[in-house]
């Protein structure tokens, strides 16, 4: 008799069989109107992580708009961000802008005596009239040393994407950290801004592989980033930090390739990487491990038969595509039919491309009107792709998920797996649910 294989089981059997997943696949490159957020956006996970640090954004009102509604604060609160204005009398050349600069953060330094880390952000306005916010940097450091520490980088939105804005901070924090003496003992750094909840999680976890010297990058306080050297093995915990990766080399440290830490297969080859690099015995890594492996295998398992054999279709957003995909592909057998993704570094997607199907189209960069016009001819039953593109979506009777809930919500690790796999299966039930017969 015959075997009837559906074409996702199929792809997966194909690429059990040659064991390189999309690795060699040639992505779609192309170059055209894209539709992402900027790098501000990153602010928002990043001053709840940097409990004493304040983000000052060197910009125009539309980026405080942004900030305003992407955050959703309320204007009583004290949040630890806000945007110095750059105005028509600025634009115009009548004020010196450096000036202004100084009287903000003044005000603001009196005012919030409890800020360690004060991070001055570029954006388009402020690239465009070319204000050199490192120079401003310097000069507020030798004013306001040692009680605080300024740094800055480009949060524009111009040709990036909203996740490096992430990228660009941690070089900053990084620049300025001392190198590790020579005989120092040796560090695990988890670069990648993590929840609180999940970094506590890892931390119990490595703590029970006998790896006690662990540190976090960003840190919960300014001062929390020890001195990086050859001493220094590095965990990626975010895909998005091409250029953190290099600097963190160049300061001699060793960074570890592995799937990145979502799902329960994720998770275990994510912490094997740093337990290989440590000399863990397997068997303490199993017993560590596999009351963990199991709760995030069950938790998923809820969510397989609403996502196995479903198409999905990924527009290039936050960088996490490729992984995103391969735990949907390999945890409840999705199947996928285009990952996009604004920048792909194979190198340290390697690991996450090598176990998704060679069937997968790949596309780097975006030209949304072509990928708009693939879409309709694959008629997906998952569309991931940004704000802008789900309504236009969703009333086209598709259904959609916003892809920037990925980067907001707490997914990495075993006990998020469940939470993970929710997200995706979310929008289908409420298709479902909506569902008129008539
Ligand atoms: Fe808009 Fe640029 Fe400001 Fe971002 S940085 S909100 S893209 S003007």
């Amino acid at each position: 008799m015959n075997r009837h294989v559906p074409p996702h089981v199929a792809a997966a059997e194909a690429r059990e069989a040659d064991g390189l997943g999309c690795t060699d696949v040639t992505p779609i490159k192309q170059r055209g109107q894209h539709e992402v957020f900027c790098g501000l956006t990153s602010i928002i996970w990043l001053h709840r992580k940097v409990q004493d640090a304040f983000f000052l954004i060197v910009g125009s009102r539309t980026c405080a708009h942004l900030m305003q509604s992407a955050a959703g604060v309320m204007i009583f609160a004290e949040p630890r961000f806000g945007t110095a204005i750059i105005d028509d009398r600025d634009l115009s050349g009548m004020a010196d802008m450096n000036e202004e600069l100084d009287k903000v953060v003044a005000r603001l330094i009196a005012r919030r005596p409890d800020i360690r880390m004060l991070v001055l952000v570029g954006s388009c306005p402020s690239e465009v009239i070319k204000l050199d916010l490192g120079r401003a940097a310097m000069k507020l450091n030798e004013r306001f040393a040692p009680d605080l520490r300024v740094l800055s980088y480009s949060g524009s939105g111009i040709e990036t994407t909203f996740t490096q804005g992430e990228d660009n901070f941690l070089q900053a924090v990084i620049g300025g950290t001392p190198r590790a003496a020579p005989d120092a003992p040796r560090q695990l750094l988890v670069a990648g801004c993590l929840a609180d909840v999940i970094e506590d999680q890892f931390t119990r976890i490595f703590h029970g592989l006998g790896i006690e010297n662990v540190h976090f990058l960003p840190a919960r306080h300014a001062e929390g980033v020890p001195p990086i050297g050859p001493n220094t093995t590095v965990l990626m915990a975010q895909p998005y930090l091409t250029e953190t990766a290099k600097m963190l080399e160049k300061k001699g440290a060793r960074v570890l390739t592995a799937p990145f830490p979502l799902g329960e297969e994720g998770t275990t080859a994510w912490l094997r990487a740093a337990a290989d690099a440590f000399d863990v015995p397997a068997d303490r890594f199993a017993a560590i491990t596999g009351a963990g492996r199991e709760r995030a295998r069950k938790a998923v398992s809820l969510y397989r038969d609403r996502l196995a054999g479903k198409r999905v279709f990924f527009f290039p957003d936050s960088q996490m595509e490729p992984s995103l995909a391969r735990f949907l592909s390999r945890e409840v057998d999705a199947e996928i039919l285009e990952v996009g993704t604004p920048y792909l570094n194979k190198t340290h997607m390697a690991p996450d491309l090598a176990l998704l199907p060679s069937s997968v189209r790949l596309a780097e960069g975006q030209d949304v009107d072509k990928q708009i016009d693939r879409v309709r001819a694959d008629d997906p039953d998952l569309i991931i792709c940004g704000m802008g593109l789900g309504n236009p979506f969703e009333a086209e009777g598709r259904t959609t998920k916003w892809s920037i809930e990925f980067a907001f919500t707490p997914i990495q690790g075993y006990e998020q797996a469940g939470d993970l796999a929710e997200l995706f299966a979310r929008p289908l039930g409420r298709r479902d649910l909506l569902q008129v017969e008539v």
